[in-house]
């Protein structure tokens, strides 16, 4: 039987992962979407939309259930849950979707695009939210997927994943103390809503990526 769950209870916390995932990419994004945050793209209200109509359907179903009880029915049941609320006190958000079965489980970044689950911060999403589950459970995999069911992105999380986070964490507490948020160009900078006002792009200067990874090949900016 499939169990569906919400857990909404938020707690005050120092950053949300999503920060987090804007730092761990560039953190001059960071601070750009934390002094001058953007409207909203139409890719942006698209994602909404998906995310509060997959809630609506799961809430008129779900049960509230802490994240710890959820953990414990899922040796008998599979629970699944939507937008639910992690946190471990200095980190906190809602994770898209949680699916625990035997104490095992899966926190999925769902995406409204393929653009937008290959942007590498959704990875740093996903980890964030399955790091902070982490303590919970026997076993957790991170994910991203887009809400038409493909999945982009998978990592089990192990000590490796849990220092990435907390070193992102500890980075970014720093330039915050610091107040020094240094840019960080990659090939993320093609998507990035700031590219036109960053003083890594000179005007008219165009610098060569190589991009190869996400299977574009060379490309200037
Ligand atoms: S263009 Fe690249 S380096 Fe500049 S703020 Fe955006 S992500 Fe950072």
């Amino acid at each position: 039987m499939i169990v569906d769950f919400i857990w909404k209870r938020r707690r005050e916390v120092l950053f949300s992962v999503r920060e987090l995932s804007q730092f761990a990419v560039c953190p001059l994004l960071f601070l750009r979407e934390k002094v001058m945050p953007r409207k909203r793209s139409k890719e942006m209200e698209r994602g909404a939309i998906l995310h509060n109509e997959a809630y609506q359907r799961h809430r008129e179903r779900a049960v509230e259930m802490s994240v710890e009880e959820a953990v414990e029915r899922s040796h008998e049941e599979r629970m699944v849950g939507r937008e639910i609320w992690l946190d471990n006190g200095v980190l906190g958000g809602y994770a898209d979707l949680v699916i625990i079965e035997n104490r095992k489980a899966t926190v999925i970044e769902l995406k409204s695009s393929e653009r937008s689950a290959r942007w590498p911060g959704a990875a740093v999403q996903a980890l964030g939210y399955a790091v902070l589950l982490s303590p919970l459970v026997k076993e957790v995999k991170a994910a991203v997927a887009t809400f038409d069911g493909r999945l982009f992105w998978e990592r089990k999380v192990r000590e490796g994943e849990r220092d990435f986070v907390e070193g992102a964490l500890r980075r970014m507490w720093k330039s915050v103390l610091e107040g020094l948020f240094k840019p960080s160009p990659g090939p993320h900078c093609l998507s990035c809503p700031y590219r036109k006002t960053c003083p890594v792009f000179k005007e008219g200067d165009g610098i060569i990526l190589e991009v190869g990874v996400s299977g574009h090949g060379r490309r200037q900016l």
